[in-house]
């Protein structure tokens, strides 16, 4: 497809005019990422997930609506590891934007989410805006990590920063709180590819599966939105994995 895609760097001072110059210039339309997916709400028309979560990731200039593919792209990636949602018990490790993605998507999926961060009060508070913009009153709660790793979860999904470049030596789960029998570990965590906390589950004896395929299947779901064009995912995988995990002998 004779198409293009580009990468801008906005910076926060100038997001309206980021946002509406590339339409001038016959863009039709543009992925936004940190830190200004909050900001971008108010500039377009965001549809029922994008207000759930408070946050815009992909617009479309043709009728300048805002969505958040980051929920579906977690909820088909979980669906594609033939991970069960509906009725489970799942543990979500953090309180930020992928936080909230997922608590949305899992609690909308019929799952019973229980929310785990180093600050509370922060959890507390997103469970409140989620209250408000999505509705969510029950199925969802936050702990602490001993008290949530006595449930029977099935699932935890790390959403949290702790393994990500920086901190790459760091886990948001404290070695001495064993993980819940037969866990799968999702971490949104793309990079690097095997993180703290999914090496401390597999050494329990559970499954761990990282970030990779979230990223690659938002962005399935922008290119069907903007294109009208369903695309190869295997080409989509491919190259997502020779951008993020160059070979060692491979130079260019
Ligand atoms: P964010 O808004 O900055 O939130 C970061 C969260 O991590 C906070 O809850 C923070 O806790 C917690 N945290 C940071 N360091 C920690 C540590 N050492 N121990 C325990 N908790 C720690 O970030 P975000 O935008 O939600 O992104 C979170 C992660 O998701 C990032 O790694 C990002 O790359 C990933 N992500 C992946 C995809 C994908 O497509 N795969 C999409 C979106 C995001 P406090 O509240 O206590 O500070």
């Amino acid at each position: 497809m004779d198409w293009q895609y580009d990468a801008m760097a906005i910076p926060p001072d100038i997001v309206t005019y980021g946002i509406k110059e590339p339409m001038q210039h016959g863009y039709i339309g543009v992925n936004v990422t940190s830190p200004h997916k909050e900001e971008v709400m108010k500039l377009v028309k965001p549809d029922e997930v994008a207000r759930a979560i408070g946050a815009v990731n992909t617009v479309d200039f043709r009728d300048l609506s805002g969505t958040n593919t980051d929920v579906d792209g977690f909820i088909n990636d979980l669906k594609a590891h033939q991970i069960p949602i509906e009725d489970q018990t799942v543990i979500v490790l953090g309180a930020g934007g992928a936080s909230r993605a997922a608590v949305y998507g899992l609690w909308r999926e019929g799952a019973t989410v229980i929310v785990v961060n180093r600050t509370l009060e922060r959890a507390n508070k997103m469970l409140a805006d989620l209250a408000i913009s999505a509705g969510i009153m029950s199925r969802v709660n936050a702990l602490s990590l001993e008290d949530a790793s006595t449930l029977p979860a099935s699932l935890i999904v790390n959403a949290t920063s702790a393994g990500m470049p920086p901190n790459q030596d760091l886990s948001p789960w404290a070695d001495d709180v064993p993980f819940p029998p037969h866990i799968t570990l999702y971490d949104m965590i793309y990079r690097p590819a095997q993180t703290k906390i999914m090496t401390q589950v597999e050494a329990s004896g559970g499954r761990a599966i990282n970030g990779l395929g979230m990223l690659v299947r938002q962005g399935v779901l922008c290119f069907e939105r903007w294109t009208g064009v369903e695309p190869p995912i295997d080409v989509m995988f491919e190259a997502a994995q020779n951008a993020l995990y160059p070979k060692k002998d491979d130079k260019s």
